[in-house]
């Protein structure tokens, strides 16, 4: 990988005090300047010391010596020419610039590799430079950064964030203004006169978050127990609409009882580091969420990735380490949150039968959307087969947030006293509870939600598949992902469908591997036909203005896609 190094041919020096230059002049007086720049050019200063411009110090006169020191160290910089004094108003300061004329020491030479490196762990420049046509956000996630200072990395993170912005493609940072449902307005930072973007990247995959009786029942909790639920639930956090939500859950998946959690990712990690303890193992899936991977992380349990969706890898998994190991739990998801693919959820469980393991289904993308009820994967399971523990969350299905965990009362009471992200987090307020419950309940009353959802995914999906997109024709999730590979078309792409009126997320390593950057459509129920026919004609001239075609991604990203994303996480071979 090629380390994203700063160019280095100037630098602004901000960090006054470590880096001063001392000038003795040839009838002995001493000037001292802070450096406020260093180029291959010279040096720039600013004195506020009492500096006569009269003095020998004029433009073009010459300085025989001079001395930069910088912690600690003199470094001696040769002769100079001084090219620039000007006072400084603002600051008070007399601002001078000196040009290295011997070329014995110039700044370009060892000296300035020697300063290059020492500045920019040294400075907090906002200044240097990273080209951000070179490197992608790709570079800078597992940046090995060899400062000492703690915040080096995240200089150089920033620099890059920042001329990143400013390249056309990129120049787009969205924020919604009050609005919602399936058109938005937007505040971009390009200026446009377009108020009116049809949203295709939401997880409010059935539209529920604007559903007026879904407000309403948050406005009427608000009301009732005020804003927030002021506790964790083993504290003052569980009010009658948690209690009412978590029997609710129970109901729906056919459980004992629910834990919730304040989001879908403290379910996962909480949940999952509190049931596998030291000397358990854990078998997931390659292409599990961040939420799952960092509880792996953080279970004291061992931990192996099966390859995505691969069945004969979790069993021969499991022949080899199961044995080795006290309980063992598999975790898959309903959906896959980036792929929108399905888990082979039948044979997972068989195997665990098999193997004496309990099987953990993460129905974020699913509950709402596929099933026979639309209540996630585990509803198609053959033969009365169970999943041990359904975890889900309500920022998809209700539009909303929070996370839950359903399962027998035992595990639920494990996860109540053990889960420490429930523990020790405040939980999500009543008027969320309540506003989850209404849009749970009105799910399962009005039928047509799940199917104008589902009529939308296959009516899109089959669009972009006319567009040759490498889509299964039975694809069945409301994560569409339309492979790009490139992130530079990825970008420009994005840039023709923002104009247009689309709005859709771009996903980039590390949510998904380096070659498999892409948009990941989402469809929700509200979506009109005519709004799909607009995307899907504007992405056709997304693809010609970026000259993309899809034959240059099908073998190479989702081989990729398929391999699975960069991971902590050794695949066990
Ligand atoms: N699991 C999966 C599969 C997800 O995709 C996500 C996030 N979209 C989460 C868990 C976390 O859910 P939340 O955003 O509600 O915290």
């Amino acid at each position: 990988m090629v380390k994203p190094v700063l160019r280095n041919k100037r630098f602004d020096v901000r960090n006054d005090s470590t880096l001063c230059l001392f000038i003795e002049t040839c009838t002995g007086q001493k000037h001292k300047f802070t450096v406020t720049n260093v180029s291959a050019g010279g040096v720039l200063t600013k004195t506020s010391e009492n500096f006569d411009e009269q003095d020998e110090l004029s433009v073009d006169s010459m300085i025989p010596y001079g001395k930069l020191i910088w912690d600690k160290s003199e470094l001696v910089l040769g002769r100079m020419t001084i090219r620039r004094v000007r006072f400084d108003q603002e600051t008070t300061c007399h601002q001078i610039a000196f040009s290295v004329v011997d070329s014995e020491i110039p700044v370009e030479g060892p000296l300035g590799f020697q300063l290059a490196e020492s500045l920019i762990s040294e400075s907090s420049s906002s200044q240097l430079e990273i080209d951000p046509e070179r490197f992608s956000l790709a570079d800078f996630v597992n940046l090995d950064d060899e400062s000492i200072d703690l915040f080096s990395r995240a200089r150089k993170i920033s620099i890059f964030r920042r001329e990143w912005r400013k390249l056309p493609q990129y120049a787009y940072e969205t924020t919604r203004k009050p609005s919602m449902g399936p058109r938005v307005t937007l505040q971009t930072t390009r200026r446009t006169t377009r108020n009116n973007f049809i949203v295709m990247g939401s997880n409010d995959y059935l539209g529920l978050a604007a559903h007026p009786e879904v407000i309403n029942a948050a406005k009427k909790a608000l009301d009732e127990y005020g804003f927030g639920s002021t506790g964790s639930p083993v504290t003052t956090g569980r009010s009658a609409a948690h209690v009412e939500l978590c029997d609710t859950l129970a109901h729906m998946f056919r459980k004992d009882n629910a834990v919730l959690f304040n989001s879908g990712y403290a379910a996962n990690i909480g949940a999952i580091s509190a049931l596998a303890n030291s000397g358990d193992l854990i078998l997931a899936d390659f292409l599990s969420h961040a939420s799952i991977q960092d509880s792996l992380r953080m279970s004291r349990a061992t931990s192996r990735l099966f390859r995505h969706n691969d069945v004969n890898h979790l069993e021969t998994l499991l022949e080899e380490h199961r044995h080795k190991h006290k309980g063992t739990l598999i975790v898959t998801e309903g959906v896959f949150s980036m792929d929108g693919d399905v888990s082979k959820l039948d044979e997972i469980v068989q195997l665990a039968r098999k193997f004496n393991a309990r099987t953990y289904i993460d129905e974020a993308h699913s509950f709402g959307v596929v099933g026979e009820h639309g209540l996630g994967l585990w509803e198609n399971l053959s033969g009365g087969d169970k999943v041990d523990v359904v975890m889900g969350t309500f920022s998809k299905i209700c539009g909303g947030i929070g996370g839950f965990v359903a399962a027998d009362q035992e595990v639920c009471d494990l996860l109540d006293l053990m889960a420490r992200s429930q523990i020790f987090s405040v939980s999500i307020p009543p008027s969320t509870a309540a506003a989850c419950l209404k849009a749970l309940d009105l799910f399962q009353r009005d039928k047509s939600l799940l199917t104008r959802l589902q009529e939308n995914i296959r009516y899109f999906v089959n669009g972009m598949r006319s567009l040759g997109a490498p889509l299964a024709p039975d694809h069945a999730s409301a994560v569409i992902p339309v492979i790009i590979g490139d992130e530079k078309k990825l970008g420009l792409m994005n840039e023709v469908l923002l104009n247009s009126g689309i709005y859709v997320v771009p996903i980039v390593y590390p949510a998904v591997s380096r070659n498999a950057s892409r948009f990941r459509f989402t469809v929700m129920a509200p979506h009109t036909q005519s709004d799909l026919d607009l995307v899907i004609f504007q992405f056709e001239k997304a693809m010609k203005a970026a000259d993309f075609k899809f034959e240059e991604v099908v073998s190479g990203a989702t081989q990729n896609a398929k391999q699975g994303r960069t991971t902590p996480i050794n695949l066990a071979s």
